[in-house]
């Protein structure tokens, strides 16, 4: 079963109707580099199907989150962040600040982190 959301616009970057710097592809995933990176390396995976959260993954798409997983090691691989360590974050809901209702994995390295990822600057993306 195929979902896609027309109004979705993760949704047009993996059927390639809005262009995106793909990192790699295979048929379950695509990563593409995010339009504002918050670190060197800022990678977003995302399904091909369109599953708004991950509050909303089902047992019907086990492959598919197995594959966003190892699809992070890949981009981790081909971005140079393997052995110097990235973090893979599902925002989810508002508390998260998720802002596009496609499920994605963020890949964040190069750069050193902080944790916890509070107390939140609560900014809008793309504003400091
Ligand atoms: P969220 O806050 O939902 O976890 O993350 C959404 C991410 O998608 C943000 O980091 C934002 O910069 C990124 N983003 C939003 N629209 C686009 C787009 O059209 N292209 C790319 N490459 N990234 C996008
Ligand atoms: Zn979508």
């Amino acid at each position: 079963m195929s979902r896609y959301d027309p109004e979705c616009i993760f949704c047009k970057i993996a059927a390639g109707h809005i262009p995106a710097k793909l990192v790699y592809k295979n048929e379950h995933v695509v990563a593409f580099h995010d339009l504002n990176p918050v670190a060197p390396t800022h990678v977003l995976i995302i399904p091909q199907e369109h599953i708004p959260s991950l509050s909303q993954l089902s047992e019907a798409d086990t492959v598919i989150a197995g594959q966003i997983l190892l699809a992070a090691r890949v981009v981790a691989e081909k971005t140079g962040v393997l052995d110097s360590g990235y973090r893979v974050v599902f925002n989810n809901g508002p508390d998260s600040l998720q802002s596009v209702g496609h499920i994605h994995a963020h890949v964040i390295g190069g750069k050193s982190m902080g944790w916890p990822p509070f107390p939140g600057r609560e900014i809008l993306h793309g504003q400091d």
